[in-house]
């Protein structure tokens, strides 16, 4: 079914919880109603959304479309001979629901991703990661609709060009060409747990690895997580503001030989050094910075928060330019957003 309103306010369906209307907004739910959608040329330059964890809407108003697919439908095949299991989830399946839905199942993969909000279709376009994980480990391919040709086709793990926070949907001849309608996802049933991220390591380093559960390390995760992440619930964010900068391991020895101090990073398999975006604004004492109502997460200072729920884009935005030059200024690296500017 396909609904459409005009002149709506979204404010709701975003997690940073800032002023939000747009021109029009459009729900669909299967690729027949993308296909009437494609005839009647509405497809082309329509921002889809999915849970709005990543987005922030700059001026409150954003006059185009807006897309949003309401499918929630996932089907889980029986394992085959190696146990393997195969989820095939909608575009508008959440995520961390699926996540819950694993563990309860005991299907190894998605656990380290629990608590992470948002949407399918945003998970395979954002490339999500946390805790040692990233989508792409877990994805086999994800089915898109192509809004130029106005066909549905499969994308294969490789052909999605998954990188950090990064994906063949983020480098098409315009945003929005490709639509995420559902991601097949490969599960294991039998133990494989993923503690590659030390405090998860530390927490389950005595348990045998056969006596581990999916939903032993969910709720680790989401214990960790509510340490340090704000509930999108009480406060508004969009999660990480920006990216972890890389830089060469030249470049790296020669800002800790400049400032005289070790600058932590991890080695990347490309053997360049990410830099702890976190750890380089905490440095710059950019955790008192306000802008408005606009302010610095304090257990976690990568995350812009609307700190009052009365925040506006512009505010974000304000606060954003001031811990880039703060750091651009005392470390010499340009912090770039993981956050969408709308
Ligand atoms: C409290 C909090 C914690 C977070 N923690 C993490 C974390 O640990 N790790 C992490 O990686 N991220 C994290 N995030 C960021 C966010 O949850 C992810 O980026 C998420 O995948 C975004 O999904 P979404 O459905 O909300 O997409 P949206 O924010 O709505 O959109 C994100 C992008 O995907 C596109 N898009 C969405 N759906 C489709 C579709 N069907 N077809 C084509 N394009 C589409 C949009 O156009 C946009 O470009 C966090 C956010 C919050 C608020």
């Amino acid at each position: 079914m396909i609904t459409t309103e005009i002149n709506k306010d979204i404010r709701e369906m975003t997690t940073f919880g800032l002023p939000a209307e747009c021109g029009r907004f459009i729900q669909y739910e299967t690729s027949d109603d993308l296909r009437q959608l494609y005839r009647d040329g509405v497809l082309k330059d329509a921002l889809h959304i999915g849970g709005g964890s990543n987005l922030l809407f700059t001026t409150g108003r954003y006059d185009g479309t807006v897309l949003h697919c309401a499918n929630r439908n996932y089907r889980i095949s029986p394992p085959d001979g190696n146990g393997k299991v195969r989820l095939e989830a909608s575009a508008g399946c959440t995520l961390d629901e699926l996540c819950r839905i694993c563990a309860e199942n005991n299907l190894w993969g998605l656990e380290n991703l629990s608590g992470i909000p948002g949407e399918i279709g945003g998970a395979a376009v954002q490339n999500v990661g946390a805790y040692g994980t990233e989508f792409k480990d877990v994805v086999e391919h994800v089915s898109v609709f192509d809004t130029v040709s106005g066909e549905e086709i499969p994308l294969s793990n490789k052909e999605c060009h998954y990188g950090y926070r990064d994906s063949v949907f983020k480098h098409q001849d315009y945003p929005g060409k490709l639509i995420v309608t559902s991601a097949a996802i490969l599960l294991d049933t039998m133990p494989a747990p993923r503690l590659d991220y030390a405090p998860l390591k530390k927490l389950f380093c005595n348990i045998p690895p056969n006596q581990l559960t999916p939903a032993m390390l969910r709720e680790a995760v989401i214990s960790l997580r509510d340490s340090k992440l704000p509930d999108p619930h009480k406060t508004g964010s969009a999660g990480s503001f920006f990216k972890n900068p890389i830089v060469s391991s030249d470049r790296h020895a020669a800002m800790e030989k400049a400032l005289n101090k070790e600058i932590p990073g991890h080695v990347t398999s490309t053997g360049e050094i990410k830099l702890s975006a976190a750890w380089l604004i905490d440095q710059c004492g950019c955790k008192s910075f306000h802008a408005g109502d606009a302010a610095v997460w304090q257990t976690q200072p990568l995350v812009i928060v609307n700190a009052t729920g009365k925040a506006t884009g512009k505010e974000i935005v304000q606060l954003e330019n001031m811990i880039t030059e703060a750091v651009r200024d005392a470390f010499g690296v340009e912090l770039t957003p993981e956050v969408i500017h709308i």
